[in-house]
């Protein structure tokens, strides 16, 4: 099942399921799950309650918003704490003074990390309706996959060089991903201005307001404690970081994600994984390394 929600794609993948029609209410219950976060976060609808507590001058998100997405605003300013502001819902602003910010409507921008958290609301969704049934299913929105219920799904990191070079291969490298695990990818090749023939990443450092360079994606996994919402901040929090500060971030705080980077070197492309992910990676394309610590 595939269906457009929140300027991407959104898919349903079942392996095995009870039967037809529990697919298909199960499939409205995520259709739904994800509908009801673009009614609250979007910054992209003028309507939306992001949009409008943002052109109230909100400045407590986090109790102005309604109870259910609270979680989604908590976790965006405590990963901007915990990063020192490179991961910032606060990049409305900037986003906008760089002419980036077409089509939005609010100060307050949780792209970086509502898409995961809605995935997280589905697979919740998922799991009540089942009950103890066996199932296997995989969610992803716009790139923020988890699985859900049992069974392992390989998914394949994409090869950022792809659109420049039409030759290279899809994927660099390929993940299984396990019950419960999610997988999260922030990247310079889908959204992106061009400047003066350069390409500029929509990824900004949330610290300075510049355009993040040198990487061209991150691949984030975590496990089903920290779940999809995390995956989709730290990919962007570890874009701007940079594997040698992103890895010792990752070893302080969130020591059961695992990561890697693609530096934008596309003359001499190469793998940084953390000792976890280098260990789970299949058919990686190029070399792999560990990252300076
Ligand atoms: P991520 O790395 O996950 O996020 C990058 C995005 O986060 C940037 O686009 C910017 O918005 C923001 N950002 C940039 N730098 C930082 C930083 N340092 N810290 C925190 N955030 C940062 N897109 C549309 O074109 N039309 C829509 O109608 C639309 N509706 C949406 C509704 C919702 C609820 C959400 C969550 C997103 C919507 N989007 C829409 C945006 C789109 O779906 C993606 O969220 C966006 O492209 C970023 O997702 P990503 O995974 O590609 O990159
Ligand atoms: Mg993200």
């Amino acid at each position: 099942m595939r269906w457009p929600v929140m300027g991407t794609v959104a898919q349903m993948t079942s392996r095995r399921h009870a039967d037809e029609r529990k697919f298909g209410e199960l499939f409205v219950r995520v259709q739904a799950s994800y509908s009801r976060v673009e009614k609250l976060l979007s910054a992209w609808n003028p309507e939306s309650e992001l949009s409008r507590l943002s052109a109230a001058g909100c400045t407590n998100w986090t109790e102005a918003a309604s109870p259910d997405v609270r979680p989604c605003y908590a976790a965006a300013l405590r990963l901007a704490e915990e990063s020192g502001d490179a991961f910032n819902p606060r990049i409305g602003e900037k986003l906008r003074a760089l002419g980036m910010g077409h089509g939005r409507y609010s100060r307050f921008d949780l792209g970086a990390i509502a898409k995961g958290f809605a995935v997280d609301m589905a697979a919740e969704e998922v799991e009540r309706a089942m009950g103890g049934r066996y199932f296997s299913l995989l969610l992803d929105l716009g790139g923020n996959l988890r699985a859900v219920g049992a069974g392992e799904w390989r998914t394949g990191v994409r090869n950022p060089f792809r659109g420049v070079d039409a030759s290279q291969p899809e994927i660099c490298a390929v993940i299984t991903l396990v019950g419960g695990e999610s997988v999260a990818t922030s990247g310079n090749y889908e959204r992106f201005v061009e400047k003066d023939g350069k390409r500029l990443s929509h990824i900004l450092d949330g610290r300075t307001g510049e355009h993040v360079s040198g990487i061209a994606g991150v691949t984030v996994v975590t496990p089903r404690e920290y779940g999809a919402m995390l995956a989709d901040g730290l990919s962007t929090t570890l874009f701007v970081l940079g594997p040698e500060a992103g890895a010792a971030f990752l070893k302080r705080r969130y020591p059961q994600a695992l990561a890697l980077w693609i530096p934008d070197d596309p003359a001499s492309p190469r793998i940084i994984a953390t000792p976890d992910m280098a260990y789970r990676l299949e058919r990686a394309a190029w070399p792999v390394a560990s990252p300076r610590m």
